[in-house]
């Protein structure tokens, strides 16, 4: 199959310098070209936008801007070059060809040191990356398409769910409370476990729900002053830390961090909540809330005296739906700490845990300041 032939525009005003070019471009044999010429930055920046050349060999001294206006002035909103650039300097402007490049330019040559060869490798090269680039750019963005479909049918698939779940849960609990004589023990167990399943699934929705909306609502970040907060999800906890005799101390001088106060609260909701739940055996849960500065922002810990956590899964528990334990041994849906890590990837910050199994587990949330 025949080539295509390639539109290569020439930006120099130097008409020898074109003449140049022009030669090596058609003595090149492995690439048939058609060739433009422009003498200056805002005609050639006139026909780029009606003709979409392949490739422009750009001169970095044009007589109405240079090599790095040119460019910017090519540039998308994105800050991306919608075409491949190979720059054309001489050896002492070395440097700024280097910085031509930073600022999306393919590749550049040295005027005097071109060849048929070396232009036509540059050309290619260069319309080969762009080429890459944008597909790439095109599988990301379709990535994160796909990502966004898939979070709005979780979402309406968690919320569709809810109505039959109730009318299910509604019912079997009717079933339980007022047709016990008329069961017998299979029976009775039968509705009873009806009833402990509905009760998880409806956990299970309501976390799944509230995982996707913190994808879905815009992150508003502002100055929250964390010891009110924390002591407000403390009182909000106040019947279950009296039930399990929890001792929880809060530091009074906890900080004044900049993130958003939704998903601050959920950070601190889900870490009060399992270091509640994870409690060792006959052992009064001990809770610590403290912080230290660091120099761009704070780390806070959440601290408890709980069964602790093997390094094998330190990592894996911010998974969604990554539980180490059955339902059995202790309720749970497996998205606690998913939403923690999102709440504070989602404001520019990090989690992770430190614990040893029987010991108790440390969480550190690094908020920016
Ligand atoms: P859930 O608590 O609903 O199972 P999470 O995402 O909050 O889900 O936690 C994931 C797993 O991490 C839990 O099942 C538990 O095994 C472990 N885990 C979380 N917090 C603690 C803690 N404070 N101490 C010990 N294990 C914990």
């Amino acid at each position: 199959m025949e080539k295509k032939e390639q539109k290569i525009l020439i930006v120099d005003n130097n008409s020898e310098d074109r003449n140049v070019l022009r030669r090596h471009l058609l003595k090149d044999v492995e690439s048939s070209y058609t060739i433009f010429e422009e003498n200056t930055g805002a005609m050639s920046l006139a026909w780029c936008r009606s003709e979409k050349p392949d490739c422009i060999l750009l001169d970095y001294n044009l007589p109405d801007m240079n090599g790095l206006e040119f460019l910017a002035e090519l540039a998308d909103t994105s800050g991306s070059l919608p075409f491949p650039v190979v720059v054309m300097t001489g050896v002492s402007l070395e440097p700024i060809a280097v910085q031509a490049m930073k600022s999306g330019a393919q590749d550049y040559l040295v005027k005097g040191n071109i060849t048929t060869e070396n232009l036509h490798r540059a050309i290619q090269n260069a319309i080969e990356r762009v080429h890459m680039l944008r597909t790439l750019e095109a599988q990301r963005y379709n990535l994160e398409q796909k990502n966004q479909e898939l979070q709005a049918f979780a979402y309406a698939l968690a919320h569709d769910l809810q109505a039959p779940l109730r009318a299910i849960s509604g019912f079997a609990q009717i079933v339980n409370e007022d047709y016990q004589a008329a069961l017998d023990d299979d029976g009775r167990y039968y509705v009873s476990s009806i009833v402990r399943a509905c009760t998880q699934m409806d956990r299970l929705i309501d976390d799944l729900l509230n995982y996707t909306r913190i994808e879905h609502r815009p992150v508003r970040c502002q100055p929250v002053a964390l010891y009110p907060l924390v002591m407000q999800i403390a009182n909000s906890l106040s019947e279950r830390i009296a039930e399990t005799s929890t001792s929880l101390t809060i530091a009074e001088d906890l900080p004044t961090v900049q993130g958003d106060r939704t998903l601050i609260s959920q950070i601190f909701i889900n870490l009060l909540d399992n270091a509640l739940i994870y409690r060792r055996p006959g052992i009064a849960p001990q809770v610590t809330v403290s912080y230290a500065p660091l120099e761009a922002g704070y780390q806070i810990c959440v601290a408890d005296n709980g069964i602790g956590i093997a390094s094998k899964y330190h990592d894996k528990i911010f998974n969604i739906f990554q539980r180490l334990h059955s339902d059995e041994e202790y309720t749970g849906t497996g998205i606690g700490l998913a939403i923690v890590k999102k709440s504070a990837e989602l404001m520019g910050g990090k989690v992770w845990v430190e614990s040893e199994v029987g010991a108790g587990s440390t969480f550190y949330v690094k908020l920016p300041g």
